[in-house]
């Protein structure tokens, strides 16, 4: 546990926009973390859906090790391999065209927002097109992704956003096709909604929402930042519903650890984006993307999907036998290794209490713990976070 003048060290010099646990982090391996105590804790977090190999994996290292030597950075008015490889094992992972690096799952939003805006822009021109999001969604804190996050608490001191955008419920297509306009350019969501709680697209709901994109000429804008990556099972959680979208945007899991996201276009809006619309310094300099290149290779030679959907099952089965056994929760849903845990009361006392016990776990709203592990972890794993979680919901009883 962290000190008092440590805690106010950091807090001293750092904007506090965070309450942070009281735990100073020094390394990991596996799947475990230590402090700066040596204290061992569990890792069901992931840096946030991020570390999806855990940490301290050799391979990886190698080829960040060995991509500083070379080169860490060139601007975007050259070329270098790493970034054109990464490119293509996303295109190819995605089953769409293009792609444009960015560093951080934010600034992938803000260039989607961007795509689905000059796509509109280029057929009728015209410059007040509209953009439908969904309540409970969550796409970041700059202003463009702000505008089109569905949590009214996040947006109110910062208002005005960029303007038109439309919230419809998630899950009601009715809803989504009541708020529908001749100027509508793009409808965007979560497949699976991650801060919002983990909720799962219904079938009906992302085939119907793809059918009236494709008949009124829509964008359809699928955040992939949380639920991408294998987290889900599949490479990209649309996967699993027998449809590609316009557009998707990706990062955590992305470059394990190093700063990364993309967005990604398919055929309709591959020449939205010209030469002088968009730009970035940094996005996917020979570092970050030497990092992507080498995440795709591990997914395939480690067989991460595999071992999303076995641990996955299990991990869901357990959290079911839970459900049953303590009244205090409520329901459990997900897929893959991304899992939400429902309560009836407020889940921060049982977070303390399972990082006081060893275990890192987040919440996702106030009743729900959420369940983001790294990609690689066993049932014994699975069977030793369900022991501390089961222990510190007994303590808190
Ligand atoms: C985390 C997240 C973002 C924002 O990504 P950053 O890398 O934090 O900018 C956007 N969309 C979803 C679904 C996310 O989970």
């Amino acid at each position: 546990m962290i000190t008092n003048e440590f805690k106010e060290y950091a807090e001293s010099a750092i904007i506090h926009t965070y309450n942070r646990f009281p735990v100073v982090f020094d390394h990991g391996d596996g799947v475990y973390l230590y402090d700066t105590n040596g204290k061992k804790y569990l890792d069901f977090a992931a840096g946030i859906a991020v570390n999806a190999f855990g940490y301290n994996v050799e391979e990886y290292k190698e080829t960040l090790k060995n991509q500083i030597d070379k080169l860490m950075h060139i601007s975007n008015l050259y070329y270098t391999e790493p970034m054109a490889d990464a490119a293509h094992k996303l295109a190819k992972a995605s089953g769409l065209k293009r792609v444009f690096f960015t560093n951080s799952g934010t600034e992938a939003i803000e260039g989607a927002i961007k795509v689905a805006r000059k796509y509109a822009f280029k057929k009728d021109g015209t410059t007040d097109h509209e953009i439908i999001a969904m309540e409970h969604s969550f796409h970041g804190r700059s202003m463009g992704a702000l505008s089109v996050t569905g949590n009214a608490h996040y947006r109110e001191a910062f208002q005005p956003g960029i303007g038109n955008v439309v919230f419809a419920d998630f899950n009601d297509l009715e809803d989504v096709k009541s708020k529908i306009t001749d100027k509508t350019c793009a409808i965007i969501f979560e497949a699976v909604q991650g801060e919002g709680g983990i909720y799962p697209a219904e079938k009906e709901f992302i085939q119907g929402i793809r059918k009236i994109c494709d008949e009124k000429d829509i964008l359809l804008i699928l955040d992939e930042v949380q639920c991408g990556m294998g987290r889900t099972g599949k490479m990209f959680a649309y996967q699993h519903y027998g449809i590609l979208p316009d557009v998707i945007t990706s990062a955590k899991a992305l470059g394990c650890g190093v700063p990364v996201g993309a967005f990604v276009v398919g055929e309709k809006a591959e020449n939205a984006l010209e030469p002088g619309d968009h730009g970035s310094t940094y996005g996917g300099n020979p570092f970050v993307t030497a990092a992507v290149s080498k995440v795709f290779d591990m997914f395939e030679s480690r067989n991460i999907l595999d071992n999303v959907n076995n641990v996955g099952a299990y991990l869901d089965g357990k959290l079911r036998e839970l459900v049953g056994k303590y009244d205090v929760l409520k329901e459990t849903r997900g897929l893959g290794l991304m899992r939400g845990l429902e309560f009836n009361v407020p889940v921060g006392p049982y977070i303390n209490k399972a990082l006081e016990r060893g275990l890192l776990i987040i919440s996702a709203g106030t009743h729900i713990i959420r369940f983001v592990p790294p990609l690689v972890i066993t049932k014994e794993n699975v069977d030793e976070m369900i022991q501390i979680l089961e222990a510190s919901l007994q303590e808190v009883e």
